[in-house]
């Protein structure tokens, strides 16, 4: 089927949705990591991202939140822009683990590799492949700046979350030492997982992550800054990574359900992409059972549902001003 959409038809399904979802209530802020818990719980914001760069955002989109595990994507395609798909499936792995984020079971049954970048044992491994080897300081300056790239502008830690999750990741501490274990912690240790804390409490907003989302959808080609931040043919790589696993145990529920490869993280953030057609953020703090903000995804789905799409609908769509 062909599917002609406007900008003026985008944006309406955009603010509608916001109007529908921003009363939900349900889910509790991650508790887990102190600062998390403290965050105003009815923050609420959506922000999407044309190829053309027009970007539509309603409600707490200049906010910086916790980008929590939505940074694995990020730090994801450093490492493929580093060491080329090959390597990273070798080295990490492309598997769904079916399970939560913070599984030590998952890494004790596929002990030869750790599934995917986009868990935290799969995240904190693609941090110590980050380059330069050994060489902390340098190893963030590539992690930061790619955020940068991605998103169209800088992004920077909130010292209150990195130090609140360094006091409380004694999760993630056990999954580093576990992995170094079955060799699969390729710099020192506690470098690796400090660098995987520091890209966790990045704070980042709605809007940043619309762009990323979009540069993806993109092909590789910031559309706002019109930087081509990664090669054309490590896209699909990335959305195949998001979709397979974006929403941990419930990911196969989500893309039924939504029709978009999403990736989210436990500070509320949500990152859909539509490949060939836009990047969509979307953002408030109250989470359900697996970690995902309930009213971001609400949003998300009702924009796919307004909109008439999906991923696998086999439709061709077109924007038009
Ligand atoms: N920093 C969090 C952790 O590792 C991220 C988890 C998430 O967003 O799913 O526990």
């Amino acid at each position: 089927m062909e599917i002609k959409l406007t900008k003026a038809q985008i944006q309406k399904a955009v603010q509608e949705a916001y109007e529908e979802c921003k009363n939900i209530k349900g889910g509790v802020n991650a508790h887990y990591i102190p600062y998390l818990a403290n965050v105003n719980p009815d923050l609420f914001g959506i922000s999407l991202t044309l190829l053309d760069g027009t970007t539509i955002s309603v409600g707490d989109t200049e906010y910086k939140f916790g980008i929590e595990s939505v940074s694995k994507v990020l730090t994801a395609i450093l490492i493929l822009k580093q060491w080329g798909a090959e390597e990273v499936l070798k080295q990490i792995g492309a598997d769904a683990t079916g399970l939560p984020f913070n599984s030590i079971f998952a890494i004790l049954l596929e002990n030869d590799h750790p599934s995917t970048p986009l868990v935290n044992a799969g995240a904190i491994t693609a941090c110590s492949m980050v380059k330069p080897h050994g060489d902390s300081w340098g190893k963030w300056e590539n992690i930061i700046n790619n955020f940068e790239a991605l998103c169209g502008s800088r992004a920077e830690v909130i010292d209150e979350l990195y130090r609140s999750e360094s006091d409380t990741n004694f999760e993630n501490r056990s999954i580093a030492w576990l992995l170094k274990n079955y060799n699969r912690i390729y710099d020192d240790v506690p470098m690796s997982l400090d660098l995987y804390t520091r890209q966790c409490s990045v704070g980042i907003t709605a809007a940043q992550l619309g762009i990323c989302a979009a540069t993806i959808a993109n092909g590789g080609t910031n559309p706002v800054t019109r930087q081509e931040v990664f090669a054309r043919e490590l896209a699909p790589k990335i959305t195949t990574l998001i979709s397979s696993v974006g929403f941990y145990q419930n990911t196969g529920d989500w893309m039924y359900t939504s029709g978009i490869p999403a990736k989210s993280g436990v500070g509320g953030g949500v990152l859909g992409v539509m490949p060939g057609l836009f990047g969509v953020a979307a953002f408030a703090p109250p989470l359900d059972d697996a970690g995902n903000s309930v009213k971001a995804q609400a949003a998300v789905k009702t924009i796919m549902k307004k909109l008439g799409l999906g991923v696998f609908n086999g439709d061709t769509v077109t924007i038009t001003d």
